[in-house]
């Protein structure tokens, strides 16, 4: 019998030994992008996974074109370009790619996907104003190709703002904390039958709040405190398929194991998974405080 939590955040550690082990974790990936590929899948009804293992990458299928939340890292772009096209859709017909946060890990495609294909690229206007004012903050030298460059937005969204494409509407939220623009968004999903409320949080690796980090990159140092703001702030939200960024934050790869060996049942549709998702992250954010971290 297959079994999966509902997250599996990373454990927290000191800052110098998440710095020191960054790169060399993300070695293989660089170096072998194709061995992290997944085959692309369905969500539920209009929405699709065409992430890898190490970064996520949603679709939605609005009936009007396609709107994509995120474009991974540069140097996996084919692999984001062939899940579009395992699915039978075609990357012409992605209207909007929906950029959660400031950092190359999620913008990594975007410019690719507005100069071949005519995509409109969003991302929050605080994020984008930031970058401007120091951009290092997109943390590019992390990245494996050398030449990637920031992929600045088309046009910027605040909170509140919605966007609209078919039959979706998104709302937009901000979710500061793991950056401070970054966002999060609710929607509803379809099958043409039933809907799913739908809850995607933008961001929330803990590397970027420590406060060493925000001094490096001239940041506020109560980021840790501007994530649980977001937790409380977020934590009403009626949500039944809990989307997240990267893989582990929905334990993604093992409910999609989950969901090939048990057609009749979705894993991803859990009223739960919302809540235990924050209150993993308020958990840790109090780790980080008591740690003074
Ligand atoms: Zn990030």
């Amino acid at each position: 019998m297959l079994a999966y939590n509902e997250c599996e955040l990373a454990k927290i550690r000191t800052y110098k030994e998440v710095i020191d082990g960054f790169l060399p974790a993300l070695k293989d990936y660089y170096e072998n992008p194709e061995s992290y590929n997944i085959e692309p899948f369905k969500i539920f009804g209009n929405l699709y996974y065409v992430g890898d293992k190490k970064v996520c990458m949603h679709l939605i299928d609005t009936n009007d074109g396609f709107i994509l939340f995120d474009s991974g890292y540069s140097h996996n772009f084919k692999s984001l370009v062939d899940s579009v096209d395992k699915l039978g859709f075609r990357c012409e017909d992605i209207k909007y790619v929906i950029h959660s946060h400031g950092h190359f890990d999620h913008f990594g495609g975007g410019d690719r996907l507005r100069d071949l294909y005519g995509a409109k690229i969003l991302m929050s206007e605080t994020d984008t104003e930031l970058l401007k004012e120091m951009p290092d903050r997109a943390l590019m030298h992390l990245a494996p190709n050398k030449e990637d460059q920031i992929c600045w937005p088309d046009e910027t969204i605040n909170d509140g703002d919605f966007i609209e494409l078919g039959n979706t509407k998104i709302r937009c939220v901000s979710a500061p904390g793991h950056t401070l623009g970054t966002m999060a968004f609710f929607f509803e999903a379809t099958d043409g039958v039933k809907n799913h409320k739908v809850g995607y949080l933008g961001g929330l690796g803990f590397l970027t709040i420590y406060k060493e980090f925000c001094r490096q990159y001239n940041l506020p140092e109560n980021m840790n405190e501007e994530l649980l703001f977001t937790v409380n702030k977020l934590r009403n939200e009626d949500v039944e398929i809990t989307l997240g960024n990267h893989p582990g934050h929905n334990s993604l790869i093992a409910k999609r194991e989950y969901m090939l060996h048990n057609k009749n049942t979705n894993p991803f549709i859990n009223k739960n998974t919302w809540s235990i998702l924050l209150s993993s992250v308020e958990e840790k954010c109090q780790d980080f405080a008591e740690k003074g971290y």
